[in-house]
């Protein structure tokens, strides 16, 4: 058995008071133990924040540029060990090797780039009001910062969440995905050789429902930021308001692309196949409808069927589409597309399991694709969190408008068309936090603000680039005569 990874609390690691481990399994092959992690305690949640509110006075009061050059460092090192985290990133979620490597890149990117940003940080002055009066503004940490993170993008989304609260000057608890939390454990260790300070970063692995939930509900903590499912992420934010807390949620995406009378039809299934089938479908910017002008759809149709079925499917470190990250994620896949039959659409692509051994044991399933679809079925309406893509048949650029915003969600969308007039049409009426143009649905670039609308997130404030800065920051005006 594999020795267990700790908690990291105040500089410490040490074991959860439960005694209880949890095995994180290989998705591609799930007989293999990747790793042993706590099954914590909301008393070891409350331990970390303990650790991370006598933590927090220093740390605002260290200067950026010093927060920064820590944040550097801890960048470095694991710029050093991008191809070890990369190999776990494949082994605890099953992503395609070039997609983890990516991933890694970006949280090393963050760093970097939020390393640089904690020197910027601070006010700025604003001309007087009058003689003898300076008028400026001073940007304050909140506190302590909870965050809360899903499974996905294990790394990436830790990093773009930490390394700005680390920047602006707060003390952090994470709590990781149960279901892939290694990579997290890793950047404790780069924090705490790069010097950061006891307490100031904490990570508790084990189950939202007590660790996550003690975090939002402690006196010790001042925000929460949570990415994962809109179902729990709507639960977040009724109990960190509740609790007074400031409170951000990112959550799901039913996410279209329009494909409009102009587009090439290949190169529009080409952008839905990598939007839609890319990380598995595991994506919350996942393209899972394609809205079909009736001019290209036949020809949109048997193309994006090709690109389906081409596409190789096997363990992540040396095939182009991974497995999904667990038994139960499988399952929930294997189920809509049962549901989407059953209510009358049409299989053209996929839809089981893939044959073969080395995709004998682990949670494969193959790139599918629907036709046919009505958008009041399940299949068009409802995240499914897997390679599936619905194809739905529209007879115009207004009906496609219409339905891309006829669903609960509004995280990113995309239109492919030569027409620049519907470009900018889609650009300006659709419901969607992130719209892109000839793009896939899925693909972010860390220096501009990220986040959705609707369902999809409590809309209040954005991640990444500047934005990303404000939610760990309070704006202080000050009037000195
Ligand atoms: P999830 O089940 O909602 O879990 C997300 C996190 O919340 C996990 O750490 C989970 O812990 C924790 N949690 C569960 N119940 C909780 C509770 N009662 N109180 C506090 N925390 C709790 O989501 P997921 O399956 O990990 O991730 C997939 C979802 O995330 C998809 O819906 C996807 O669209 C969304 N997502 C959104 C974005 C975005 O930026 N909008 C980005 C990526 C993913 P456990 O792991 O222990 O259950």
């Amino acid at each position: 058995m594999t020795e267990a990874n700790e908690n990291y609390v105040d500089g410490e690691w040490v074991p959860s008071e439960t005694g209880e481990t949890a095995a994180v399994y290989d998705p591609a092959n799930p007989s293999e133990v990747v790793g042993e992690y706590q099954q914590s305690s909301a008393a070891d949640a409350a331990d970390a924040v303990a650790a991370a509110a006598a933590a927090k006075d220093e740390w605002a009061d260290t200067p950026g540029p010093e927060r920064g050059a820590i944040l550097r460092e801890a960048g470095k090192i694991l710029d050093d060990r991008k191809e070890e985290l990369t190999d776990l990133l494949v082994a605890e979620e099953g992503k395609a090797r070039p997609e983890a490597a990516g991933e890694v890149q970006r949280a090393i990117d963050i760093f970097y780039y939020f390393a640089t940003k904690a020197s910027d940080l601070g006010g700025t002055v604003k001309a007087s009001s009058g003689r003898n009066t300076n008028l400026y503004t001073r940007e304050k940490p909140v506190g302590v910062a909870a965050l809360i993170t899903p499974w996905n993008y294990p790394i990436a989304i830790p990093a773009w969440k930490l390394a700005p609260a680390l920047a602006a000057g707060n003390a952090v608890v994470i709590k990781p995905a149960s279901i892939a939390p290694g990579v997290v454990v890793e950047i404790a260790k780069a924090l705490g050789e790069a010097g950061l300070p006891d307490g100031v970063f904490n990570v508790v692995t084990g189950p939202g429902s007590e660790v996550g939930s003690e975090f939002i509900e402690s006196d010790g903590t001042d925000a929460v930021s949570f990415t994962g499912s809109s179902h729990v992420g709507e639960m977040v934010y009724d109990q960190a308001t509740d609790a007074g807390k400031r409170v951000q949620t990112e959550m799901g995406g039913k996410n279209p692309t329009l494909i409009a009378a102009s587009a090439d039809p290949a190169e529009a299934a080409e952008i839905v196949a990598t939007g839609g089938f890319g990380t598995t479908g595991q994506s919350c910017t996942a393209c899972s409808r394609a809205l079909v002008h009736e001019d290209v759809y036949d020809a949109f149709v048997d193309a994006l069927v090709a690109e389906a079925e081409s596409i190789d499917v096997g363990p992540g470190d040396d095939h182009e589409m991974g497995p999904q990250v667990s038994a139960d994620e499988l399952e929930s896949t294997l189920e809509y597309i049962d549901i989407a039959q059953s209510e009358g659409a049409t299989l053209a692509a996929g839809g089981g399991t893939p044959d073969g051994d080395a995709v004998a044991d682990g949670h494969f399933v193959e790139p599918t694709v629907f036709t046919d679809v009505d958008h009041d079925m399940r299949i068009a309406q409802e995240e499914v969190f897997g390679p599936v893509v619905a194809v739905v048949k529209v007879s115009d650029f207004e009906e496609g408008l219409e339905l891309a915003n006829d669903v609960d969600y509004g995280l990113s969308a995309s239109i492919v068309t030569d027409d620049h007039t519907e470009a900018n049409r889609f650009v300006d009426e659709v419901e969607s936090g992130v719209v892109k143009v000839n793009e896939k649905t899925t693909g972010l670039e860390l220096h501009v603000p990220f986040g959705g609308v609707k369902r999809s997130s409590s809309e209040t404030w954005r991640e990444q680039g500047d934005e990303g800065l404000e939610f760990y920051t309070i704006e202080q005006t000050v009037y000195d005569n």
